[in-house]
């Protein structure tokens, strides 16, 4: 099994009050562990506690669209949610996701752990790939029987390839270039889904601000990395500014601390300090800076204690019911006051730009 050291345990969880049994806390709902499974618990806690995402997919019309096709990653996920909202009950074993994930993914088969980042990115993307698969069947049962109320909301304006997922997660980077011989820009962009922010080396604390200020910086690139200048018909020294030129929803970082030292894989272990609110504004590309997109309250941080290779998964999420925090270490879960839930184990943290507000679910 996975170990947990004393000295994180202190920062984590324990001073925090045992739950009492006799449940009623929908959304609260700690997941067994089926052998090495902790990376996968804690990122479906945050997604669970995700409210925009779980309305929708718990959405009476996309439950019965889910129902009719064939959409295994979004049908599983929808059963989890019933099960984590509705259940009644202070913990599920999710062995269907597991079983999914398994028959998709040859490398979740094996007993070993996972990358929580990769599994999150990985869950989303097949999340999106199923309910664009569903928005499709809508279209074109929509233009065979045309109806008044358009108003479905997977096959939305935003065409076939938006959905629930991307609304929510998607970002869009900025990339300003320029030559440094001839001073011609460029301008490129990118989506994203997480930010994976580089953790500054040889500190034992910086902020969360640091991070992103690392990621942000300009950069030169020189030698073999120069870029092609259209106008100099040449490579030349280039220097890249980044900036966002459309921040998501729902944003998602990613601490890097599993990086190298040499030759040897490193566990970073500094203490990056963040707090409930977010500021993105020094980040905001010029076209977007003076709208109310900056700002963005902390609502799930995946936490990982332990080495590089033997290490646990837990997750601190924010139920929008209860308006507290909690701390799910497998199907074992403790409420935590705000105070901690910055600690020095944080490795991904996802924000929101509005409150969730408290869930609209058919039957909660
Ligand atoms: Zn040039």
């Amino acid at each position: 099994m996975n170990s947990i050291s004393v000295e994180n345990e202190k920062q984590g969880c324990s001073s925090a009050v045992k739950l009492q049994s006799g449940w009623n806390r929908p959304g609260v709902c700690g997941l067994d562990n089926s052998g090495n499974s902790c990376y996968l618990n804690a990122v479906l806690q945050c997604l669970c506690s995700s409210v925009p995402l779980v309305e929708h997919l718990l959405n009476q019309d996309t439950r019965n669209e889910l129902g009719r096709s064939k959409c295994r990653v979004a049908g599983m996920f929808v059963r989890l949610l019933e099960e984590m909202w509705l259940g009644r009950s202070s913990s599920c074993a999710p062995v269907e996701a597991r079983s999914v994930l398994c028959s998709i993914l040859p490398q979740f088969n094996n007993y070993s752990q996972q990358d929580a980042q990769e599994l999150l990115l990985f869950l989303l993307n097949a999340l999106h790939d199923d309910l664009k698969k569903v928005a499709k069947r809508q279209m074109h049962s929509s233009r065979r029987q045309p109806r008044q109320d358009q108003n479905s909301n997977c096959a939305s304006a935003a065409g076939e390839s938006s959905t629930i997922v991307s609304h929510l997660f998607e970002g869009q980077l900025g990339y300003m270039t320029l030559c440094m011989h001839c001073n011609h820009q460029t301008h490129s962009t990118q989506t994203f889904t997480v930010l994976s922010l580089p953790i500054p080396t040889d500190i034992i604390k910086c902020s969360i601000q640091d991070c992103l200020s690392l990621f942000f910086e300009q950069t030169i690139l020189t030698r073999g990395e120069q870029m092609l200048c259209s106008v100099c018909g040449m490579r030349r020294e280039t220097a890249v500014r980044t900036c966002l030129d459309k921040p998501p929803e729902i944003l998602m970082l990613h601490l890097k601390r599993f990086g190298c030292k040499g030759k040897n894989q490193v566990k970073l272990r500094t203490n990056v300090v963040f707090s409930m609110r977010l500021n993105l504004s020094p980040f905001l590309s010029s076209s977007v800076q003076n709208t109310s997109y900056s700002s963005y309250r902390l609502y799930a941080v995946v936490n990982h204690t332990g080495h590089l290779h033997m290490g646990h998964y837990t997750a601190l999420c924010h139920n929008a019911l209860t308006q507290t925090w909690h701390c799910f270490d497998d199907s074992a879960i403790r409420e935590v006051p705000d105070s901690l839930v910055q600690s020095p184990n944080a490795y991904v943290l996802l924000y929101s730009r509005k409150r969730f507000q408290k869930p609209k679910i058919h039957g909660l």
